[in-house]
């Protein structure tokens, strides 16, 4: 076929999205709103997602009473709504929520799945990855003397190390939820000086004014959090939003829809019965609909959309946004592969595997060597991965090169690095597409880098 091209470079012929591709949403669909919920440990971060998911009706009351039951018998009763949320009883032992949890819950305007994210210095890496897909964030804090002022603390405090890596991520809409309200006796003045002191802050985070909103809640005795304030010491002089009008306020996400279809598969399901392999996952950007022609990458083969799903529903169009399963017909069932990609025929995402990265490095990471091996992750992807150069360390703040050529790098430098994986993936460079060439290294289970491709340095054909 004529669809390699020219190494790293997108074809020349530009692209001119359909008109049905970019109507709006023409089913009665909730937009997804992929929000991330950080914060310093035990700001209440659990406790909240728990409280939302109950009062809008995602966990059953005989769920949360078996959750009750259990944390009491572990003598940690006040921790019941953060069970809600850990899946594994190890992680309940523990009393932490280990890993992203996910749960969704439903408001007037979105469907707003929930990137919950623990606040323990060790599990930092997880709070990336919830960030690295997040729409916007809540910031949790906690309201009580002193909790503030540690979150704020320079080399300890949380809050500003998350409120700097959402930024990182091109996060920029927060709803900063000042909780614990209850235990500063839903005290105006120290909601107001929290609000003057963090937004300082995060101004100097490159934040603006505009797209911060300020809510002061008790996730524990459930105020202000889906409807206004009862306490009545805290209803005298608050008259803002309450927490689920704040997320409503939220700006959309931008989705791709003019720009040709991308779609990363996550899983793949076969019927071999009717002949018939469903590809799953969420488009990025360009819409799809029974008919379309469609490129299943890495293999270059082309299909047909036969039929769509969302959520276990027929549906007509899929546009960016939209988690689906689409259903081909006229290929080859052992050629669509979770970690590939569904794309518009004209326009294949790049098959590579020599690329620079831009990275962060995170906390407590052993030093990065040249020849260090590490598991690399992009999208579905994951594929083991050598770095086989160091080209600079950045400043992290302003972005200019401070040392060129190190031997290593360490724990939370930023630099620029070249990685030859084993074999070649799909892979887009990040300032095409976000959700292509946004990757993590991992070593023994754990994320010790996150970053960017910023380059494809060679393809293959
Ligand atoms: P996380 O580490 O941020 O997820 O915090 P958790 O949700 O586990 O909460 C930490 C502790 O704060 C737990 O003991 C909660 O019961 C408590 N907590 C959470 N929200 C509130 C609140 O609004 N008021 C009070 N008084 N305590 C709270």
């Amino acid at each position: 076929s004529d669809n390699t091209n020219a190494k790293g470079a997108r074809p020349q012929v530009s692209y001119k999205p359909e008109k049905w591709m970019l109507s709006q949403q023409a089913d009665d669909t909730l937009t997804q709103l992929n929000l991330a919920i950080v914060g310093h440990v035990d700001s209440g971060k659990s406790t909240l997602s728990g409280r939302l998911l109950h009062l809008l009706g995602r966990i059953s009351q005989k769920q949360m009473h078996k959750y009750e039951k259990e944390s009491k018998l572990q003598g940690k009763g006040s921790f019941a709504y953060a069970w809600a949320l850990d899946e594994s009883s190890e992680e309940r032992e523990r009393g932490i929520t280990m890993t992203v949890a996910v749960a969704y819950f439903d408001t007037k305007k979105y469907h707003v799945v929930v990137l919950d994210s623990p606040g323990h210095k060790d599990f930092i890496p997880n709070m990336i990855s919830g960030a690295t897909q997040a729409d916007a964030a809540i910031l949790v804090i906690d309201a009580s003397l002193g909790s503030f002022e540690a979150g704020m603390d320079g080399s300890k405090g949380q809050t500003r190390e998350h409120a700097q890596l959402i930024r990182s991520f091109g996060v920029d809409q927060v709803i900063v939820a000042v909780n614990k309200m209850d235990v500063v006796a839903y005290s105006k003045d120290r909601f107001d000086f929290i609000r003057q002191q963090l937004g300082m802050f995060l101004r100097t985070c490159g934040f603006k004014d505009s797209s911060l909103s300020w809510v002061p809640i008790s996730a524990m005795e459930n105020q202000n959090l889906v409807a206004s304030p009862s306490n009545t010491n805290f209803k005298n002089w608050y008259n803002g939003p309450y927490l689920l009008d704040a997320i409503d306020s939220v700006q959309p996400p931008t989705r791709e829809l003019s720009k040709p279809l991308l779609m990363p598969i996550c899983d793949v399901i076969k019927s071999p019965t009717l002949g018939q392999v469903s590809a799953c996952g969420k488009l990025e950007a360009g819409a799809l609909r029974s008919g379309s022609k469609v490129l299943v990458m890495p293999s270059a083969v082309m299909g047909t959309v036969r039929s769509l799903e969302r959520d276990s529903n027929a549906c007509t169009v899929a546009r960016a946004g939209d988690n689906v399963a689409v259903t081909l017909q006229g290929v080859d069932g052992s050629l669509v592969t979770a970690g590939g990609v569904l794309c518009h025929p004209d326009f294949p995402v790049a098959v590579a595997k020599h690329l620079e990265l831009k990275l962060l490095v995170l906390d407590g990471a052993n030093p990065i060597l040249m020849g260090s091996q590490l598991e690399f992750h992009v999208h579905h992807v994951k594929e083991p991965a050598r770095v086989s150069k160091i080209l600079s360390v950045l400043d992290p703040k302003t972005g200019k090169v401070t040392k060129k050529s190190p031997r290593c790098l360490t724990a939370k430098q930023s630099a620029v690095i070249e990685v030859i994986l084993e074999e070649p993936i799909c892979v887009l460079e990040f300032s095409s597409c976000k959700a292509l060439g946004r990757v993590s290294l991992r070593l023994l289970g754990r994320t010790i880098a996150v970053g960017l491709v910023t380059r494809i340095i060679e393809e293959q054909n």
